[in-house]
């Protein structure tokens, strides 16, 4: 292991050891990260891996340092924020590129702030299991190789025990990266950040002949492919702050996110979030928002606003270009068509209408058959059950959903759709496994109660979202009343 970022000038970070977690123990563990390290997962439960997993020791050749950053919370400028509780230990260099480590919760930093550098299981729990998802989902994220537990307590609402969770990325650098040497007006720093990020994860761009304004387009597109990657699966970040935003177009920072259930366009999964700022719907446009406030930060490197502004124009196009293809996908359409948008659109309306859940949705859609056309009420009277029965019973208003099936019925017809390849394709996109907030409370709770097989039994499950897991039925359920009252919030 070496540790690339610390040959930035050292106003960047600040060296440090983490603080050791007192008599830790592994609460879950990741197979396929391991792989990714070329680790197996008795390895991680080795004495001297949980030592390096709890901050207690560190690898040979690892630097730890925590970074500076600020950014714009909630639209707000906030100025300096900065590593207040992870702790970068350095990078390893894998066959697919180098992987940085970082501990999450392994105590005081100079930038913690207010708070006290930990992390409670609960959070760490959260994040693990939704990194590891959303990467088996296919989105682009942050990995989670580990958490170490201990019984050391923490307060928050009341008092927790603590946790630190391994990530891995090749970098952790931010918008907030950028956002913090451009507001401090150090274009000398900016510079280094950008040539550094540039050479090392967009080295391709240098042959352009503005390669701080292509940097600012190709992040702009992968940001904008990021966001309609989590519509197509409901994923809802909950702070898309700049500073939570990777430089790599990443999936970062899992705090209070969650997945869409009864679909509604104004969800909100972040209780701390009033207005609705990072709501279902408004996400799209945030990440526009969010590059902006990179583009304004890079301005001083890319020298001309007209060269920025074509950068960011890229996002809308990136984005339209992405959902679509995507939403086509799940809705297994193999052409496109001029009034698809509004056959979408006519399709979220009644499913926000009956609040039917969007897991269930796309996945029980897949298996409607084309030429199925019933007379309901014939089929009512003789006791029978309607072909479409699996997904139109998450619709309290049948007819509602019966009008749209047929429009689309129609849309399938005009393209020949066969119904078996169809539902093979559209089982591949449309996840029957996704981190309801409700799983993650299950094993959170045993967990809590140092049974940590849940966690283990939950990560199979969602490593392979688009398959069919007969024994694994119950995990695709929707929410027990009792969830109706979990509330996620900001950082804990
Ligand atoms: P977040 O909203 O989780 O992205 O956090 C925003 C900022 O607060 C980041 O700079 C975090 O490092 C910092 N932070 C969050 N929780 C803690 C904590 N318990 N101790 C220290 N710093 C924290
Ligand atoms: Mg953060
Ligand atoms: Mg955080």
């Amino acid at each position: 292991m070496d540790n690339s970022f610390a040959s930035l000038p050292s106003d960047f970070y600040t060296r440090l050891m983490p603080t050791p977690l007192p008599a830790p123990y592994l609460v879950a563990t990741s197979a396929s990260a391991a792989a990714l390290l070329g680790l197996d997962q008795a390895t991680l439960a080795e004495q001297a891996s949980l030592d390096i997993l709890a901050g207690n020791s560190v690898p040979d050749g690892a630097q730890p340092l925590s970074a500076v950053y600020s950014g714009h919370q909630f639209g707000v400028w906030a100025g300096q924020l900065g590593d207040g509780r992870a702790i970068l230990l350095g990078n390893a260099d894998t066959p697919s590129g180098p992987i940085e480590l970082q501990l999450k919760g392994a105590g005081l930093t100079p930038y913690s702030r207010m708070g006290d550098g930990r992390a409670v299981l609960r959070s760490s729990i959260r994040e693990f299991l939704c990194s590891e998802a959303m990467a088996a989902l296919g989105i682009p994220t942050s990995r989670a190789l580990a958490v170490a537990g201990s019984d050391q307590g923490v307060y928050r609402e009341s008092v927790e025990t603590s946790a630190v969770v391994l990530r891995m990325a090749p970098t952790f650098v931010r918008f907030g990266s950028f956002e913090h040497w451009f507001y401090r007006k150090q274009p000398e720093q900016l510079k280094i950040l950008a040539d550094y990020v540039i050479d090392r994860f967009y080295p391709q761009l240098r042959a352009e002949e503005n390669a701080y304004a292509a940097f600012l387009r190709e992040v702009t597109r992968r940001t904008a492919e990021l966001v309609a990657q989590w519509q197509a699966v409901g994923f809802m970040h909950g702070v898309l702050n700049t500073d939570n935003m990777s430089i790599l177009g990443e999936t970062l920072d899992y705090g209070p996110f969650g997945f869409m259930e009864a679909f509604d366009r104004g969800h909100i999964c972040n209780h701390s979030d009033q207005g609705g700022r990072y709501s279902y719907g408004n996400q799209p446009q945030i990440g526009h928002w969010n590059c902006y406030a990179l583009g304004k930060a890079l301005l001083p490197l890319i020298g001309e606003v007209k060269a920025a502004q074509d950068a960011l124009d890229v996002y809308q196009s990136a984005f339209a270009a992405k959902a679509d293809q995507l939403m086509r996908a799940k809705l297994g359409l193999a052409t496109a068509q001029d009034d698809d948008r509004d056959l979408m659109e006519a399709m979220f309306t009644v499913m926000e209408d009956n609040h039917a859940d969007f897991t269930q949705f796309f996945r029980r859609l897949g298996a409607l058959r084309v030429d199925a056309v019933p007379d309901a009420a014939a089929m009512a009277e003789a006791g029978a059950n309607h072909p479409d029965a699996p997904v139109r019973d998450l619709f309290l208003d049948r007819a509602a959903f019966d009008a749209w099936a047929q429009r689309y019925r129609a849309r399938l017809r005009a393209e020949n759709s066969v119904d078996a390849d169809r539902k093979l394709a559209m089982d591949q996109v449309n996840p029957k496994y996704v981190l309801r907030n409700y799983l993650a409370q299950v094993a959170i709770e045993k967990a809590q109660n140092k049974d940590f097989t849940e966690i283990a039994r939950l990560l199979t499950v969602l490593e392979r979202p688009y398959d069919e897991q007969p024994e694994h039925e119950a995990y695709a359920a929707l929410p027990p009343d009792w969830a109706s009252h979990l509330e996620v919030s900001c950082s804990s």
